[in-house]
Order: C-alpha cells, then structure tokens, then sequence
C-alpha cells in the first residue's frame, strides 16, 4: 500500500517569539521545514511530500525544498492546524486509496523507524500514532487550584507522524468540520468517529520543538552527532 505524507508548516509559532514561522528557523544552518521533510523522506515506505506553509512564504519554501528534498509538493495553509492538514488532504491525487501521514515540521528529527512502524500500523489497523509513556504525574488544574490527579499508567503524550487509511483520515476530518470540532490531532479526529487508533512507540528525539529552550536542546542533538 503506498504511502504518502502531510508535512504541516504552516504555525506562526508565536511561542517561539522568533518573529516567523517556526519551520523557518534553522537548527544548525537547516530548517526545521526541510530537516523534516529529509526525516520523512529517510523512511523507505514514504512517496510523494505534501509540505503546507504560511500562504506568503510559498516561494520561499518551493526553494528550500527543491534544493535539498526535490519532487516535494508545497501548498499553502489555514488559520488552525486542521485547516491546514485538510489543505495538505485537498492536495492529494483524486484516486490515492493508501495510507497518509501527518507530521509536523516542528518535529523534524522523528527516526525513520518511528515513520515505519506507525505506516505499517495504518497499513493494518486504519488508524495509528506515535506515543510516549509519561515521566511526570499529571495534574487536572483550574485557575490556580489542582483538581484532581491523572493515573500515569493510563497517559501517554502523542507525537507525529500520525498515519491513517486516506479513507478513513477523509471521513474523519469531513465529520470534524461538518461538527464545527476543533482537533488538536488527526487521531482526535477519528477517535470522535468510534473507531479503533492504535500506538506505537514513539521517540525522545521526536521532541517538538515550541520554545526557544526546544531549539537549544535540538542544537545540541545536531552538534553532538546525534542527528
Ligand atoms: O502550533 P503547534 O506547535 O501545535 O503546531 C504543530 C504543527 O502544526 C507545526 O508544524 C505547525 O507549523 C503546524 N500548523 C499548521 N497550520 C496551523 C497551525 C499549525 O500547519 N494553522
């Protein structure tokens, strides 16, 4: 079954305070737009890129990318994530019956193996997502008062990329917009529909990166050779 990918780049990334889009920063002298767009491409069973970017940055990206991941298709996005991953969605050839991934640039350093794992899950179950077991306790909290306590055992966090049967990624985001839903996630989107996500195990270096601490840590992943 093949295999296509939704790289959405599209966030403003304010809590970066960079001034612009985040997928437009560099780690150690390369986007995070085209180190995720390599970490996608480095994964065997991934054909054909659809990268979603800000609307003016268009050109910008259609360079970067030509220049070092060629061939890789580049739309412009919407207001929230959803929005932009169903612009990625719009983007797809008509007759494409396989499995889609959804993955953010700001993870651009996800192992292939992770890619792997979860396309080959789709491939079985319909719906699959990278994830992590939780190191902290979690708190519910109001205002500045701790409501209760989540039980870590059943927590995990969820990363990307999220990979689902086009048919059922389709289904999914037409009822979340028919139902005016916002999703933070695809999986969120096809949980609403009753029907089975699987996980796999997802990686520390597949951290997003959201704060300027974030891009520290991933300078150091770069000067250390580890990615
Ligand atoms: O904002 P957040 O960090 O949750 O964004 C996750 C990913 O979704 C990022 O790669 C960001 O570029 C993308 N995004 C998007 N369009 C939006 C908002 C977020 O493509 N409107």
């Amino acid at each position: 079954m093949e295999t296509l990918a939704i790289l959405v780049a599209a966030g403003r990334g304010e809590r970066m305070g960079a001034g612009r889009p985040k997928a437009f920063l560099a780690v150690a002298g390369q986007t995070l737009l085209v180190r995720a767009a390599r970490a996608l491409r480095a994964a065997p069973s991934v054909g054909a890129i659809v990268a979603v970017v800000p609307g003016d940055s268009l050109e910008e990206a259609r360079g970067l990318l030509d220049a070092s991941v060629p061939g890789c298709v580049v739309v412009a996005g919407g207001g929230r994530r959803q929005d932009s991953v169903k612009a990625g969605l719009d983007a797809m050839p008509e007759g494409f019956a396989g499995v889609v991934l959804v993955h953010d640039a700001a993870r651009p350093f996800v192992p292939a193996d992770v890619v792997e794992a979860v396309a080959a899950a789709a491939r079985e179950h319909g719906a699959a997502i990278p994830a992590v077991s939780l190191t902290d306790t979690v708190k519910e909290v109001q205002d500045a008062r701790v409501m209760g306590t989540l039980d870590r055992n059943r927590l995990a966090a969820a990363q990307t990329p999220q990979a689902f049967r086009r048919d059922v990624l389709t289904r999914a985001y037409r009822r979340a917009f028919a139902d005016s839903v916002t999703v933070t996630d695809e999986s969120m989107a096809v949980e609403r529909l009753g029907l089975t996500v699987v996980w796999v195990e997802g990686s520390a270096r597949s951290r997003k990166l959201t704060t300027p601490d974030d891009l520290e840590w991933a300078e150091r992943l770069v000067q250390d050779g580890h990615a």
